[in-house]
């Protein structure tokens, strides 16, 4: 699904990506960890076409992604791809269903499908009650599923996720870890996950660690 050959990336002296490999397969988890400024983060931006390379090539579906740019790259990015941060960066004046739908608007998808996909993801991840509430009246776990519901609003192919269950307490990670692989095991969705959870490195399907600019697999 999606190949990353030879990525390096430098901070002006600092080399954070030192020629990084990466293969993820269709329905796969890839948990990647590492110590902090390991460049972890930096690898999944790039990774998720968010940031771009010095070097290297990114391979998706048997294209070469790594020099589409413009709208080409918006497309790409919008359709193919799903993002989650740590902070679920929720906008706090739109309601939940608003926040998941903002995918789909920014890809002007026709807006009554659009509107029975944002309420069946809703379901899945048991938030349908709180189709109405703003991010500010809903609980952490909750917000962080709200976040889930977008990252998959346009079925992406990817889910890219930083630190997903950073900022939970162990229910709420527990909660999410477990809908992780519900989607993998019911929908084929593939996961890069950056974590510091080891619960969560332990239930991938593989492991990777970031260390002085290299990625090793581990077992
Ligand atoms: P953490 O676990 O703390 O999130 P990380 O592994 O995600 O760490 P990165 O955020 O990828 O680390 O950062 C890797 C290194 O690159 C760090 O030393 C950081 O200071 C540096 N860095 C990241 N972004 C930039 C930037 N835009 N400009 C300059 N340096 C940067
Ligand atoms: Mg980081």
């Amino acid at each position: 699904l999606l190949i990353a050959k030879n990525i390096q990336k430098n901070y002006g002296d600092l080399k954070v990506l030192d020629g990084i490999d990466f293969q993820l397969e269709k329905a796969k988890i890839s948990a990647i960890v590492g110590p902090s400024g390991a460049g972890k983060s930096t690898l999944l931006h790039i990774l998720g076409t968010l940031d771009q390379a010095d070097n290297g090539e990114l391979i998706f579906d048997n294209k070469d992604i790594s020099k589409l740019n413009g709208s080409r790259l918006s497309n790409f990015r919008n359709n193919a791809i799903g993002f989650i941060f740590q902070f679920h960066n929720l906008l706090p004046e739109f309601t939940a269903e608003e926040n998941i739908l903002i995918p789909a608007y920014i890809s002007k998808r026709d807006q009554k499908e659009s509107q029975i996909r944002a309420q069946e993801l809703m379901k899945i991840l048991s938030i349908d009650n709180r189709a109405e509430h703003k991010p500010g009246q809903l609980s952490g776990g909750e917000q962080q599923r709200v976040a889930v519901a977008r990252a998959l609003m346009n079925n992406p192919s990817i889910v890219f996720a930083d630190e997903p269950s950073g900022n939970l307490d162990s229910k709420n990670a527990e909660e999410l870890h477990s809908l992780f692989l519900k989607l993998r095991d019911e929908f084929g969705q593939a996961f890069v996950i950056v974590t510091h959870n080891k619960d969560l490195a332990a239930i991938s399907d593989e492991r990777h660690e970031m260390r002085d600019g290299k990625l090793d697999k581990l077992n």
